[in-house]
């Protein structure tokens, strides 16, 4: 119980620097990029898994936050398996997201 508390205190301030960075990062980046790294070591440390709202936020290899299209590109692919990948426009680093289909409920 105690935890679950803890955790959504940890998930509020990530939300808070994770905010802050997006802010942030057109004027001074690499204090952008500060915010983003402390956002991840605070979950780290508190092990606690960032939901995929926030963990897509920001670039998992060089911390930048991503904010508008010179940060970031989205392409969706459409073969065996469709996916979406998203390329941080600053390393380099990509990132696939499968599309999953939804269960379409046919007895509801
Ligand atoms: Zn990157």
């Amino acid at each position: 119980m105690k935890n679950e508390k803890l955790k959504r205190k940890v998930l509020r301030l990530v939300e808070k620097a994770l905010d802050f960075a997006e802010k942030t990062y057109p004027t001074n980046p690499a204090r952008a990029i500060e915010a983003v790294k402390l956002a991840v070591r605070m979950a780290q440390k508190k092990r606690t898994r960032l939901p995929p709202q926030l963990r897509r936020k920001f670039c998992r290899k060089c911390f930048t936050p991503f904010v508008g299209p010179s940060t970031f590109s989205v392409r969706v692919r459409q073969e065996a398996s469709p996916h979406v990948v998203v390329r941080c426009r600053v390393c380099g680093n990509f990132r696939r997201y499968r599309i999953v289909k939804r269960r379409v409920e046919l007895f509801a």
